[in-house]
């Protein structure tokens, strides 16, 4: 059993006092705005910094999660014990390389990395301009939207192993599949990605990502906090489909509520906790399995 005390200063020495807050609410962490405190809060700014604390966590026998912008997780009500370690705008360097290549520090967002490809004239990313995460999410998750995703582009990921070994991980290696990865079934951390995009004109990538932003405006709920779409696409149908054909759109439990624009979204209508989130899913799971045969399976990270 660790001394909490104790490992807040040892935390503290390894990245300065300011990058460890603890008992910090993951509610402000999360775009679903939902989540307890976070024990120890840990945002590294270097990839040395990144590997001390995952060691620090090995050795002590501290729970490690990984967080990135949040936008794909649903975090418990009652908190969670270890150290969350937050890779965002604390670790997000992005460089463009010689021959179409970029390469980008996990913490780095997908609207960053898109608009820099665009400024240095060069397409491919345009997919996950409004995909509202991070580089490491993108690349835990394999995040895609409108015909693209992240390993489309993905020539290598840097990572860490759980042994806190530093490994480079070619396309086959990563091991992509839809919305899995094997980082995630590894639990490996993810420092940075190198992608491999084409030549463009600035203008018409511009163009791109302008029409896809609309198209995104116009169908998701976007004024609302949530995690994007709960489940994910079950072969041969549509999740929002089958759980408007349900008569679900609109339902609600607690303050978690099926979308009124999109029914593929679970949105926070205000104060919705874990445990709505969790009621809600269970019962349109339940539902549409009844209505149409169809086992919807989450999406979502639901961290517990
Ligand atoms: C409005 C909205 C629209 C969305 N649209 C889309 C869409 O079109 N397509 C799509 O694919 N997704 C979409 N999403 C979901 C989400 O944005 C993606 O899954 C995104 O890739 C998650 O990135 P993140 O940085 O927020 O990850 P988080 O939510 O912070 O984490 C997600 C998972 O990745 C892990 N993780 C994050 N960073 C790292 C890292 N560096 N190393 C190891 N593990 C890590 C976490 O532990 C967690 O398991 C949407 C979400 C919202 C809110």
């Amino acid at each position: 059993m660790i001394d909490a005390a104790s490992f807040t200063a040892h935390l503290r020495s390894l990245v300065g006092d300011n990058a460890v807050l603890t008992e910090e609410p993951l509610a402000a962490h999360t775009t679903f705005r939902i989540g307890g405190p976070a024990q120890w809060l840990v945002r590294p700014r270097t990839e040395d910094e990144v590997a001390a604390v995952v060691d620090a966590c090995r050795e002590a026998g501290v729970p490690l999660r990984i967080l990135g912008a949040g936008s794909n997780v649903l975090a418990p009500d009652e908190g969670l014990p270890g150290v969350t370690l937050k890779l965002a705008d604390n670790f997000a360097a992005v460089e463009v390389l010689p021959g179409g290549l970029m390469r980008a520090q996990a913490g780095a967002t997908n609207e960053a990395v898109a608009a820099a490809a665009r400024d240095a004239g060069l397409a491919g990313y345009e997919f996950a301009c409004g995909i509202p995460g991070t580089i490491g999410g993108a690349a835990i998750m394999n995040a895609g939207a409108y015909e693209g995703q992240f390993s489309d582009v993905a020539v290598e990921v840097r990572c860490l192993t759980v042994e806190g070994e530093s490994v480079t991980l070619t396309a086959p290696e990563a091991a992509w599949g839809y919305r899995t990865s094997r980082m995630m079934h590894e639990g490996m951390v993810v420092l940075s990605a190198t992608l491999q995009l084409r030549p463009d004109a600035s203008e018409a990538i511009a163009a791109r990502m302008a029409d896809l932003t609309q198209r995104r405006e116009e169908k998701q709920p976007l004024e609302m906090p949530s995690a994007g779409s709960t489940f994910k696409r079950p072969e041969g149908y549509f999740a929002g489909k089958l759980i408007q054909d349900a008569g679900l759109q609109g339902f609600s439990v607690g303050d978690a509520q099926v979308s009124t624009k999109h029914a593929g979204f679970v949105v926070n209508t205000g104060n919705a906790t874990a445990a709505d989130v969790l009621g809600l899913i269970a019962e349109v799971q339940a539902r549409v399995l009844a209505d149409s045969g169809v086992a919807l399976e989450p999406e979502v990270r639901l961290w517990s």
